[in-house]
């Protein structure tokens, strides 16, 4: 890996971001560290191995609202009720963003793991597993480019947007 893709992109502020229906969008005035956690309740609530996450300071929800579950005493979490997409990992005075729903999820690499101890078997490898055969990248992309996307664009629409454009 050459340390040009280690360097942090310049954030451009604030940062924008959302749900996959569009129902939900955010603007984040500063992004803070970024993280990826173990723990078995961020696994349930992202469906995945682990969540990554980043500190989001001064979010303002621009569309929408998240729908919350109240996954402990003292937590939150935020997602979209129309879609499920995960969106906020919070307790009191404190909010984390999903990284996958920033408008551009380069803009908070991860620094660090939380709760490693509870790290799933098959995270180990991850990015050493195989990759398809060229033939069947090449298929894939062919795919990838005749989906017709129902999920909202990487970027702020007007208000009259609706999910499903
Ligand atoms: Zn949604
Ligand atoms: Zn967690």
């Amino acid at each position: 890996m050459s340390d040009e893709n280690l360097t942090k992109p310049r954030q451009a502020e604030p940062v924008s971001g959302g749900c996959q229906c569009g129902a939900v969008r955010y603007s984040i005035g500063r992004l803070g560290k970024a993280t990826i956690c173990h723990c078995r309740m961020c696994q349930k609530a992202f469906g995945n191995y682990f969540a990554p996450l980043v500190v989001a300071h001064n979010i303002e929800w621009t569309r929408g609202k998240p729908a919350i579950f109240r996954s402990s005493e003292t937590n939150w979490r935020g997602f979209c009720n129309q879609c499920g997409t995960p969106l906020t990992y919070e307790y009191e005075g404190h909010v984390e963003i999903a990284i996958g729903t920033l408008d551009n999820p380069d803009l908070a690499p991860p620094v660090q793991q939380v709760n490693a101890r509870y790290r799933r078997h098959g995270v180990h490898g991850l990015i050493q597993l195989p990759e398809k055969p060229l033939d069947e990248m090449q298929q894939d992309e062919l795919w990838n480019q005749s989906v017709v996307s129902h999920q909202h664009p990487d970027h702020d629409t007007e208000a009259d947007y609706q999910p499903g454009d």
